[in-house]
Protein backbone atom coordinates (compact mmCIF):
# COMPACT_ATOMS: atom_id res chain seq x y z
CA UNK A 1 0.00 0.00 0.00
CA UNK A 2 1.09 3.42 -1.01
CA UNK A 3 1.32 5.54 2.44
CA UNK A 4 2.15 9.37 3.11
CA UNK A 5 4.03 9.94 6.32
CA UNK A 6 3.93 13.45 7.79
CA UNK A 7 6.37 14.94 10.58
CA UNK A 8 10.45 14.77 10.54
CA UNK A 9 11.18 13.34 14.75
CA UNK A 10 11.64 10.49 16.41
CA UNK A 11 8.09 9.50 17.00
CA UNK A 12 7.43 9.72 13.09
CA UNK A 13 10.84 7.64 12.82
CA UNK A 14 9.65 4.79 14.62
CA UNK A 15 6.06 5.42 12.14
CA UNK A 16 8.07 4.98 9.43
CA UNK A 17 9.69 1.90 10.20
CA UNK A 18 6.39 0.01 11.68
CA UNK A 19 5.27 1.02 8.42
CA UNK A 20 7.66 -0.30 6.36
CA UNK A 21 8.17 -3.52 8.37
CA UNK A 22 4.54 -3.82 7.57
CA UNK A 23 5.48 -3.69 3.80
CA UNK A 24 3.86 -0.13 2.97
CA UNK A 25 5.73 1.60 0.28
CA UNK A 26 6.16 4.98 2.39
CA UNK A 27 6.62 8.66 0.98
CA UNK A 28 7.23 11.42 3.45
CA UNK A 29 6.62 15.18 4.22
CA UNK A 30 8.98 16.54 6.39
CA UNK A 31 10.52 20.07 7.50
CA UNK A 32 14.18 18.66 8.72
CA UNK A 33 16.06 15.92 6.61
CA UNK A 34 15.95 13.05 9.16
CA UNK A 35 18.54 10.84 7.90
CA UNK A 36 16.37 7.64 9.13
CA UNK A 37 13.10 9.18 7.96
CA UNK A 38 14.81 9.36 4.28
CA UNK A 39 16.01 6.48 3.69
CA UNK A 40 13.40 4.28 5.28
CA UNK A 41 11.39 6.28 2.58
CA UNK A 42 10.69 5.59 -1.68
CA UNK A 43 10.44 9.62 -1.82
CA UNK A 44 10.31 12.44 0.71
CA UNK A 45 9.59 15.97 0.44
CA UNK A 46 11.09 18.42 2.73
CA UNK A 47 8.11 21.34 3.28
CA UNK A 48 6.30 22.32 6.62
CA UNK A 49 3.88 20.10 7.58
CA UNK A 50 1.05 23.10 8.07
CA UNK A 51 1.47 23.80 4.26
CA UNK A 52 -1.90 22.05 3.71
CA UNK A 53 -1.80 22.84 -0.17
CA UNK A 54 1.98 21.54 -0.57
CA UNK A 55 1.07 18.63 1.41
CA UNK A 56 -2.03 17.33 -0.30
CA UNK A 57 -0.42 18.24 -3.91
CA UNK A 58 2.67 16.04 -2.64
CA UNK A 59 0.17 12.64 -1.77
CA UNK A 60 -1.85 13.27 -5.15
CA UNK A 61 1.55 13.29 -6.91
CA UNK A 62 2.88 9.77 -5.14
CA UNK A 63 -0.82 8.51 -5.24
CA UNK A 64 -0.80 7.99 -1.88
CA UNK A 65 -3.74 5.34 -0.55
CA UNK A 66 -3.55 6.62 3.31
CA UNK A 67 -1.55 8.71 5.25
CA UNK A 68 -0.39 8.67 8.40
CA UNK A 69 0.10 11.95 10.22
CA UNK A 70 2.78 12.17 12.97
CA UNK A 71 2.56 15.94 14.87
CA UNK A 72 -0.30 18.12 15.79
CA UNK A 73 0.18 21.45 14.11
CA UNK A 74 -0.92 19.58 11.00
CA UNK A 75 -3.77 18.77 12.47
CA UNK A 76 -4.98 22.00 14.02
CA UNK A 77 -4.97 23.34 9.88
CA UNK A 78 -7.22 20.62 8.64
CA UNK A 79 -4.62 18.60 7.00
CA UNK A 80 -6.92 15.71 7.44
CA UNK A 81 -10.30 17.06 6.25
CA UNK A 82 -8.46 18.58 3.14
CA UNK A 83 -6.58 14.83 2.43
CA UNK A 84 -9.87 13.19 2.76
CA UNK A 85 -11.81 15.04 0.71
CA UNK A 86 -9.42 13.97 -1.79
CA UNK A 87 -9.75 10.12 -0.81
CA UNK A 88 -7.21 10.15 0.88
CA UNK A 89 -7.67 7.59 3.71
CA UNK A 90 -5.96 9.15 7.29
CA UNK A 91 -4.57 8.09 10.50
CA UNK A 92 -5.21 11.13 12.39
CA UNK A 93 -8.75 12.99 13.07
CA UNK A 94 -9.88 16.14 11.79
CA UNK A 95 -9.42 19.46 12.66
CA UNK A 96 -12.79 19.37 14.63
CA UNK A 97 -12.18 15.99 16.35
CA UNK A 98 -8.56 17.34 16.80
CA UNK A 99 -9.69 20.17 19.16
CA UNK A 100 -9.34 17.61 21.59
CA UNK A 101 -5.87 18.54 22.45
CA UNK A 102 -6.01 22.34 20.41
CA UNK A 103 -8.02 23.61 22.70
CA UNK A 104 -7.96 22.97 25.94
CA UNK A 105 -10.71 24.57 27.13
CA UNK A 106 -12.44 22.67 24.18
CA UNK A 107 -11.59 19.23 25.85
CA UNK A 108 -12.72 19.98 29.61
CA UNK A 109 -15.58 21.14 28.49
CA UNK A 110 -16.80 18.08 26.74
CA UNK A 111 -15.64 15.93 29.54
CA UNK A 112 -17.62 17.92 32.02
CA UNK A 113 -20.53 18.05 29.56
CA UNK A 114 -20.21 14.34 29.08
CA UNK A 115 -19.64 13.52 33.02
CA UNK A 116 -16.11 11.15 31.72
CA UNK A 117 -15.21 9.39 34.94
CA UNK A 118 -11.48 11.24 35.44
CA UNK A 119 -12.16 14.93 34.39
CA UNK A 120 -11.09 17.67 37.13
CA UNK A 121 -12.29 21.15 38.97
CA UNK A 122 -11.85 23.77 36.33
CA UNK A 123 -12.64 26.97 34.61
CA UNK A 124 -11.76 28.22 31.13
CA UNK A 125 -11.23 32.15 30.60
CA UNK A 126 -10.66 34.67 27.78
CA UNK A 127 -11.05 37.78 29.66
CA UNK A 128 -7.89 38.24 31.83
CA UNK A 129 -10.24 40.02 34.36
CA UNK A 130 -12.38 37.27 34.99
CA UNK A 131 -9.75 34.82 35.59
CA UNK A 132 -8.26 37.28 37.82
CA UNK A 133 -11.42 37.12 39.55
CA UNK A 134 -11.98 33.13 39.56
CA UNK A 135 -8.16 33.05 41.28
CA UNK A 136 -9.44 35.09 44.26
CA UNK A 137 -12.39 33.46 44.41
CA UNK A 138 -10.66 29.76 45.21
CA UNK A 139 -8.71 28.01 48.08
CA UNK A 140 -6.81 25.45 45.99
CA UNK A 141 -3.94 25.69 44.17
CA UNK A 142 -3.84 25.61 40.28
CA UNK A 143 -2.38 24.42 37.33
CA UNK A 144 -2.16 27.30 34.52
CA UNK A 145 -2.49 26.13 30.63
CA UNK A 146 -3.14 28.25 27.81
CA UNK A 147 -5.54 27.30 26.01
CA UNK A 148 -4.10 26.78 22.41
CA UNK A 149 -0.97 24.77 21.90
CA UNK A 150 2.08 25.73 22.91
CA UNK A 151 4.71 22.89 21.98
CA UNK A 152 4.20 21.13 25.53
CA UNK A 153 5.85 24.20 27.25
CA UNK A 154 3.41 26.40 28.57
CA UNK A 155 1.36 25.15 31.40
CA UNK A 156 2.73 26.23 34.77
CA UNK A 157 2.01 24.44 37.93
CA UNK A 158 1.91 26.53 41.01
CA UNK A 159 4.11 24.72 44.44
CA UNK A 160 6.29 23.62 41.10
CA UNK A 161 7.38 26.62 38.54
CA UNK A 162 5.28 28.97 40.35
CA UNK A 163 6.25 29.84 43.65
CA UNK A 164 2.68 31.65 45.02
CA UNK A 165 -0.47 33.08 44.10
CA UNK A 166 1.04 35.81 42.81
CA UNK A 167 3.47 34.09 40.67
CA UNK A 168 0.40 32.46 39.50
CA UNK A 169 -1.51 35.99 38.77
CA UNK A 170 1.90 37.22 37.12
CA UNK A 171 2.19 33.95 34.47
CA UNK A 172 -2.33 34.37 33.61
CA UNK A 173 -1.28 38.02 33.00
CA UNK A 174 1.67 37.07 30.95
CA UNK A 175 -0.40 34.62 29.07
CA UNK A 176 -3.34 36.72 27.84
CA UNK A 177 -0.35 39.93 27.25
CA UNK A 178 1.36 37.79 24.79
CA UNK A 179 -0.87 35.71 23.97
CA UNK A 180 1.06 32.73 24.66
CA UNK A 181 -1.35 29.73 23.25
CA UNK A 182 -3.78 32.43 21.21
CA UNK A 183 -5.14 34.00 24.37
CA UNK A 184 -6.93 32.50 27.50
CA UNK A 185 -6.49 30.05 29.97
CA UNK A 186 -7.74 27.20 31.75
CA UNK A 187 -6.98 27.09 35.31
CA UNK A 188 -7.78 23.72 36.68
CA UNK A 189 -7.19 22.79 40.35
CA UNK A 190 -3.62 20.81 40.99
CA UNK A 191 -3.44 17.32 41.89
CA UNK A 192 -0.64 14.65 42.83
CA UNK A 193 0.54 11.44 42.04
CA UNK A 194 2.41 9.68 39.17
CA UNK A 195 1.92 10.41 36.04
CA UNK A 196 1.48 7.62 32.93
CA UNK A 197 0.54 7.84 29.06
CA UNK A 198 -1.79 5.38 27.93
CA UNK A 199 -2.24 5.42 24.08
CA UNK A 200 -4.81 3.80 21.96
CA UNK A 201 -5.75 3.13 18.33
CA UNK A 202 -8.93 4.56 17.75
CA UNK A 203 -11.21 4.09 14.66
CA UNK A 204 -14.17 6.55 15.78
CA UNK A 205 -16.31 3.83 17.96
CA UNK A 206 -13.53 1.54 18.94
CA UNK A 207 -10.36 2.45 21.61
CA UNK A 208 -7.73 -0.36 21.40
CA UNK A 209 -4.91 0.60 24.03
CA UNK A 210 -1.39 -0.01 23.65
CA UNK A 211 0.83 -0.63 26.67
CA UNK A 212 1.08 1.92 29.40
CA UNK A 213 4.54 4.36 29.31
CA UNK A 214 5.94 7.14 31.47
CA UNK A 215 7.53 9.77 29.80
CA UNK A 216 10.41 12.34 31.48
CA UNK A 217 9.34 16.35 30.77
CA UNK A 218 12.44 17.62 33.49
CA UNK A 219 15.29 18.40 31.76
CA UNK A 220 17.54 17.04 34.49
CA UNK A 221 18.24 13.59 36.32
CA UNK A 222 16.18 13.63 39.64
CA UNK A 223 13.18 15.35 37.29
CA UNK A 224 14.95 18.34 37.96
CA UNK A 225 14.83 21.67 35.28
CA UNK A 226 12.18 22.93 33.41
CA UNK A 227 9.82 20.72 31.16
CA UNK A 228 10.52 19.87 28.25
CA UNK A 229 9.06 18.12 24.85
CA UNK A 230 10.09 14.65 26.78
CA UNK A 231 13.91 13.26 27.74
CA UNK A 232 12.76 9.68 27.40
CA UNK A 233 10.36 7.07 28.76
CA UNK A 234 10.18 3.39 29.50
CA UNK A 235 7.13 0.26 29.40
CA UNK A 236 7.39 -2.64 31.35
CA UNK A 237 6.70 -6.20 29.97
CA UNK A 238 3.19 -6.41 31.73
CA UNK A 239 2.11 -3.49 29.65
CA UNK A 240 1.15 -1.81 33.06
CA UNK A 241 3.69 0.33 35.09
CA UNK A 242 5.43 -0.84 38.38
CA UNK A 243 2.83 1.31 40.01
CA UNK A 244 -0.16 1.48 37.95
CA UNK A 245 -2.48 -2.17 38.34
CA UNK A 246 -4.79 -3.50 35.77
CA UNK A 247 -7.96 -1.98 37.38
CA UNK A 248 -6.54 1.66 37.31
CA UNK A 249 -5.69 0.72 33.34
CA UNK A 250 -8.62 0.06 32.77
CA UNK A 251 -10.21 2.91 34.42
CA UNK A 252 -8.00 5.16 32.13
CA UNK A 253 -9.09 2.93 28.97
CA UNK A 254 -12.76 3.84 30.47
CA UNK A 255 -12.60 7.06 30.57
CA UNK A 256 -10.68 7.34 26.72
CA UNK A 257 -13.90 4.93 25.56
CA UNK A 258 -16.15 7.79 27.08
CA UNK A 259 -14.28 10.72 25.51
CA UNK A 260 -14.37 8.87 22.09
CA UNK A 261 -17.77 8.13 22.29
CA UNK A 262 -18.48 12.28 23.69
CA UNK A 263 -16.31 12.98 20.42
CA UNK A 264 -18.98 10.76 17.93
CA UNK A 265 -21.95 12.54 19.75
CA UNK A 266 -20.70 15.67 19.11
CA UNK A 267 -20.48 14.97 15.72
CA UNK A 268 -16.45 15.00 15.41
CA UNK A 269 -15.40 10.81 14.99
CA UNK A 270 -12.34 10.81 16.34
CA UNK A 271 -10.15 8.51 13.87
CA UNK A 272 -6.38 8.13 14.56
CA UNK A 273 -4.32 7.64 17.95
CA UNK A 274 -5.55 9.13 21.31
CA UNK A 275 -3.16 9.57 23.65
CA UNK A 276 -4.66 10.46 27.05
CA UNK A 277 -2.22 11.93 29.74
CA UNK A 278 -2.79 10.85 33.59
CA UNK A 279 -1.78 11.21 37.00
CA UNK A 280 -2.64 8.42 39.32
CA UNK A 281 -3.72 10.20 42.37
CA UNK A 282 -4.83 8.18 45.38
CA UNK A 283 -8.53 8.55 43.95
CA UNK A 284 -7.42 7.05 40.76
CA UNK A 285 -6.44 8.08 37.54
CA UNK A 286 -7.23 11.95 36.84
CA UNK A 287 -6.93 12.80 33.08
CA UNK A 288 -4.07 15.49 32.83
CA UNK A 289 -4.16 16.27 29.07
CA UNK A 290 -5.22 14.45 26.04
CA UNK A 291 -3.20 14.90 22.60
CA UNK A 292 -4.30 14.21 18.99
CA UNK A 293 -1.12 12.03 18.13
CA UNK A 294 1.36 9.68 19.23
CA UNK A 295 3.73 10.81 22.06
CA UNK A 296 7.20 11.54 21.51
CA UNK A 297 9.11 9.76 23.25
CA UNK A 298 6.29 6.92 23.51
CA UNK A 299 5.76 6.34 20.45
CA UNK A 300 9.23 4.83 20.01
CA UNK A 301 8.04 2.51 23.34
CA UNK A 302 5.67 1.03 21.90
CA UNK A 303 5.74 0.60 17.84
CA UNK A 304 8.68 -1.53 18.03
CA UNK A 305 6.46 -4.03 20.38
CA UNK A 306 3.96 -4.26 17.75
CA UNK A 307 3.71 -7.71 16.63
CA UNK A 308 0.72 -7.16 14.33
CA UNK A 309 0.86 -5.78 11.13
CA UNK A 310 0.83 -2.11 11.42
CA UNK A 311 -0.39 -0.87 7.72
CA UNK A 312 -3.50 -3.05 8.71
CA UNK A 313 -3.97 -0.79 12.14
CA UNK A 314 -3.44 1.94 10.39
CA UNK A 315 -6.10 0.88 7.72
CA UNK A 316 -8.51 -0.48 9.86
CA UNK A 317 -8.03 2.67 11.74
CA UNK A 318 -9.02 4.88 8.72
CA UNK A 319 -12.03 2.34 7.53
CA UNK A 320 -13.57 1.88 11.28
CA UNK A 321 -12.76 -1.44 11.95
CA UNK A 322 -9.57 -1.85 14.52
CA UNK A 323 -10.18 -4.62 17.04
CA UNK A 324 -7.98 -5.49 20.29
CA UNK A 325 -7.20 -8.89 18.55
CA UNK A 326 -5.72 -7.00 15.45
CA UNK A 327 -3.27 -5.11 17.87
CA UNK A 328 -0.68 -7.27 19.35
CA UNK A 329 2.40 -6.21 21.40
CA UNK A 330 4.91 -8.50 22.28
CA UNK A 331 5.28 -9.36 26.29
CA UNK A 332 8.65 -7.10 26.84
CA UNK A 333 10.12 -4.01 28.32
CA UNK A 334 11.58 -0.59 26.89
CA UNK A 335 13.51 2.17 28.03
CA UNK A 336 13.98 4.65 25.49
CA UNK A 337 16.75 7.53 26.36
CA UNK A 338 16.90 10.79 24.04
CA UNK A 339 20.19 12.22 23.12
CA UNK A 340 19.49 16.09 23.01
CA UNK A 341 21.98 19.22 22.06
CA UNK A 342 23.52 20.58 25.44
CA UNK A 343 21.68 23.21 27.17
CA UNK A 344 18.32 21.78 25.83
CA UNK A 345 15.31 22.78 27.75
CA UNK A 346 17.19 26.49 28.43
CA UNK A 347 20.09 27.60 25.88
CA UNK A 348 20.20 24.62 23.56
CA UNK A 349 23.70 24.40 21.43
CA UNK A 350 22.31 23.86 17.42
CA UNK A 351 24.42 22.64 14.25
CA UNK A 352 26.50 20.29 16.36
CA UNK A 353 28.17 17.19 15.16
CA UNK A 354 26.95 14.19 16.20
CA UNK A 355 28.44 10.86 15.17
CA UNK A 356 26.19 7.53 15.14
CA UNK A 357 27.40 4.40 14.78
CA UNK A 358 23.83 2.21 13.62
CA UNK A 359 25.54 -1.08 13.11
CA UNK A 360 26.85 -0.75 17.18
CA UNK A 361 23.56 0.27 18.49
CA UNK A 362 21.97 -2.74 16.18
CA UNK A 363 25.03 -4.93 17.60
CA UNK A 364 23.53 -4.02 21.65
CA UNK A 365 20.43 -5.37 20.87
CA UNK A 366 18.25 -1.67 20.79
CA UNK A 367 16.79 0.79 17.76
CA UNK A 368 17.99 3.67 17.03
CA UNK A 369 15.79 6.41 16.30
CA UNK A 370 16.65 10.18 14.53
CA UNK A 371 14.81 13.00 15.33
CA UNK A 372 15.26 17.04 14.97
CA UNK A 373 18.76 16.42 13.07
CA UNK A 374 19.72 17.31 9.87
CA UNK A 375 22.00 15.28 7.37
CA UNK A 376 24.40 17.58 5.66
CA UNK A 377 27.13 16.57 2.91
CA UNK A 378 26.72 12.90 4.81
CA UNK A 379 27.27 14.69 8.84
CA UNK A 380 24.54 14.45 11.30
CA UNK A 381 23.78 17.82 12.82
CA UNK A 382 22.02 18.80 15.73
CA UNK A 383 19.07 21.58 16.05
CA UNK A 384 17.56 23.16 19.09
CA UNK A 385 15.40 20.15 19.57
CA UNK A 386 16.20 16.72 20.33
CA UNK A 387 18.43 14.77 18.30
CA UNK A 388 18.45 10.68 18.39
CA UNK A 389 16.73 8.31 20.69
CA UNK A 390 17.94 5.14 21.45
CA UNK A 391 15.71 2.20 22.61
CA UNK A 392 16.76 -0.49 24.73
CA UNK A 393 14.00 -4.00 24.51
CA UNK A 394 14.30 -6.63 26.94
CA UNK A 395 12.59 -9.04 28.95
CA UNK A 396 12.58 -6.88 31.88
CA UNK A 397 12.91 -2.98 32.60
CA UNK A 398 16.18 -3.37 34.25
CA UNK A 399 17.61 -5.45 31.23
CA UNK A 400 16.68 -2.97 28.80
CA UNK A 401 18.05 -0.23 30.71
CA UNK A 402 21.20 -1.74 30.52
CA UNK A 403 21.06 -2.35 26.76
CA UNK A 404 19.70 1.11 25.90
CA UNK A 405 22.60 2.37 27.99
CA UNK A 406 25.29 -0.24 26.33
CA UNK A 407 23.67 1.10 23.06
CA UNK A 408 23.83 4.42 23.68
CA UNK A 409 28.09 4.39 23.33
CA UNK A 410 27.75 4.31 19.72
CA UNK A 411 26.64 7.91 20.02
CA UNK A 412 28.95 10.42 20.53
CA UNK A 413 29.48 14.08 19.91
CA UNK A 414 31.08 16.84 22.20
CA UNK A 415 27.79 19.15 23.13
CA UNK A 416 24.99 16.76 23.79
CA UNK A 417 23.45 15.11 27.44
CA UNK A 418 21.43 12.56 28.01
CA UNK A 419 19.32 11.41 31.25
CA UNK A 420 20.87 8.70 32.14
CA UNK A 421 18.37 7.94 35.64
CA UNK A 422 15.86 7.07 33.06
CA UNK A 423 14.51 3.34 33.72
CA UNK A 424 16.96 2.71 35.89
CA UNK A 425 15.78 0.77 39.66
CA UNK A 426 16.69 3.29 41.94
CA UNK A 427 14.27 5.84 39.95
CA UNK A 428 11.73 3.97 39.55
CA UNK A 429 11.87 2.31 43.31
CA UNK A 430 11.34 6.01 44.08
CA UNK A 431 8.00 6.66 42.07
CA UNK A 432 6.43 3.16 43.83
CA UNK A 433 7.53 4.46 47.27
CA UNK A 434 6.14 7.89 46.30
CA UNK A 435 2.56 6.18 45.28
CA UNK A 436 2.54 3.92 47.91
CA UNK A 437 2.97 6.64 50.97
CA UNK A 438 -0.04 8.49 48.99
CA UNK A 439 -2.31 5.99 48.88
CA UNK A 440 -1.95 5.64 52.68
P1 LIG B 1 0.31 19.25 29.95
O1 LIG B 1 0.98 20.08 28.88
O2 LIG B 1 -1.13 19.54 30.14
O3 LIG B 1 0.65 17.78 29.81
O4 LIG B 1 1.06 19.65 31.32
C1 LIG B 1 2.45 19.58 31.47
C2 LIG B 1 2.78 19.04 32.84
O5 LIG B 1 2.24 19.87 33.85
C3 LIG B 1 2.15 17.68 33.09
O6 LIG B 1 2.93 16.65 32.56
C4 LIG B 1 2.07 17.66 34.61
O7 LIG B 1 3.30 17.29 35.17
C5 LIG B 1 1.79 19.09 34.94
N1 LIG B 1 0.33 19.29 35.14
C6 LIG B 1 -0.58 19.58 34.21
N2 LIG B 1 -1.82 19.69 34.74
C7 LIG B 1 -1.68 19.48 36.07
C8 LIG B 1 -2.59 19.47 37.18
N3 LIG B 1 -3.89 19.73 37.01
N4 LIG B 1 -2.09 19.21 38.40
C9 LIG B 1 -0.77 18.96 38.59
N5 LIG B 1 0.14 18.96 37.59
C10 LIG B 1 -0.30 19.21 36.33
Amino acid sequence: MKVLAVGGGGREHAIVKALVRGGADVCSVMKNKNPGIARASRDFLLARETDVDKVVQYALSQKAELAVIGPESPLEVGLVDELTQKGIRCVGPTRSAARIETSKSFARGLLSKYRVPGNIRFASFTDLREAERHLRSINYEVAVKPIGLTGGKGVKVQGEHLADSADVLAYVREVFEKGIGGAGVVLEERIEGEEFTLQAFCDGKHVVPMPLVQDHKRAFEGDKGPNTGGMGSYSSEDHLLPFVNSSEMEEAVDSMRRTVQALASEGAPYRGILYGQFMLTKEGPRIIEFNARFGDPEAMNVLPLLESDFVEVCAGIASGDVSRKSCEFKRAATVCKYVVPEGYGIEPKANVPIKVDEEGVQRAGAELFYAAVNEEEGRILTSTSRAVAVVGIDVSIDSAERQCERALRFVSGEHIYVRHDIGKHENIQRKVERMRALRK
